[in-house]
């Protein structure tokens, strides 16, 4: 698909919401901003502050506009709307009940006026919320996509990279499944400086690598929660990695990101949709890469798609 414009509307001028577009803004790929908010005045304030910066960074329109007329002629519509999670003991998926509702709400909304849109969503939980709203509205498959384990994934290579002394950027490693507490590593699918982790250690051997896997991957697992429970809620981190996902759909990059996708069959599961590595370029999600795990992976992977599909029957069973 060729974008006829690089306008990426925001639906959600909060926490979440303001740092993605101040975020954009500073990534220079889109040329207009819209920032949306059920509280107007949030959404005008926001627009206002960040539109001030303007001559400290390229070329972007910045404005706040209501919906859905603010969704026509956006190449991607970025849906952070909804309740954030009131403290570290509130898990996302307490959250699923209202905010699926929501993101289904302003997914219709969207279909009305700008069905052509690429739809991002990062409200949480984020995958049965997408997985919903995509149920809903008939969305095609691929074109509405979640923000998935891409901020988990990068929690990931931090902690590795600081672990091993060496750069993030060096360090390619995926979290998968749920965005939330039934994730997991793909330790077998980890590279350091293009060299797979157990070579790598068995070349550095500054340490018994293997018993600080857990340690690791709970510090993955309760990285929001300990964020949250610091300073209310965690925002810049997923903005950035939302930047990597819009640029990879509004560049067509192809780009290999865990973003939450419908599966399909691909590792053996169904109708349910997760954070997997995918190819993401202009048409959203090109491709679901079915990456060659251990059967143990395989196995945490399927415990995790049972989290979110126990979850999915309890909204289904529940009063809307
Ligand atoms: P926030 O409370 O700061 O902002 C949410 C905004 O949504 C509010 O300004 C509210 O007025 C608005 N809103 C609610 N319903 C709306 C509607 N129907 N239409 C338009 N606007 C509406 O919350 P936040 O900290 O920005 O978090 C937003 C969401 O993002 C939460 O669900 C949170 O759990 C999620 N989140 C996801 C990730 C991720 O990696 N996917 C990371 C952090 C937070």
């Amino acid at each position: 698909m060729n974008f006829k414009s690089r306008k990426v509307a925001i639906v959600g001028a909060g926490a979440v919401g303001s740092g993605f577009a101040f975020a954009l803004a500073q990534s220079g790929i889109a040329e207009e901003i819209v920032l949306v908010d059920a509280n107007t005045d949030l959404a005008k304030g926001q627009a206002l502050d960040l539109a001030h910066g303007a001559p400290f960074y390229r070329t972007v329109s910045i404005y706040a506009d209501t919906a859905p007329q603010a969704y026509r002629n956006a190449a991607i519509v970025v849906i952070t709307a909804g309740k954030a999670q009131a403290g570290p003991s509130q898990s996302r998926l307490e959250l699923m009940q209202i905010n699926a509702k929501i993101v289904t709400s302003i997914a219709t909304d969207i279909q009305m006026v700008n069905p052509e849109a690429i739809v991002l969503v990062a409200t949480n939980p984020v995958d049965i919320v997408t997985h919903v709203a995509r149920l809903r509205t008939q969305w095609p498959r691929g074109r509405i996509l979640g923000s998935g384990t891409v901020l988990d994934s990068a929690r990931f290579r931090w902690l590795l990279a600081e672990h091993c002394g060496v750069s993030p950027q060096n360090v390619h490693a995926s979290i998968l499944g749920e965005h939330g507490d039934s994730e997991l590593a793909a330790w077998s699918l980890v590279h350091i400086g293009g060299l797979p982790m157990d070579h790598y250690c068995s070349v550095c051997r500054k340490c018994d690598f293997i018993h600080r896997r857990p340690q690791i991957l709970e510090q993955v697992r309760r990285s929001a929660y300990h964020i949250i429970g610091y300073k209310g809620s965690t925002s810049f981190g997923v903005a950035m990695a939302m930047v990597q996902i819009v640029r990879a759909i509004l560049r067509n990059e192809r780009r290999v990101l865990t973003v939450s996708a419908p599966l399909a069959g691909e590792y053996g599961l169904n109708d349910v949709t997760l954070g997997i590595p995918c190819v993401v370029g202009a048409n959203g999600i090109e491709e679901v890469i079915e990456a060659q795990l251990t059967p143990e992976e395989n196995q945490e992977l399927a415990q995790s798609a049972q989290v979110l599909k126990d979850s999915l029957a309890l909204l289904e069973t529940s009063p809307a």
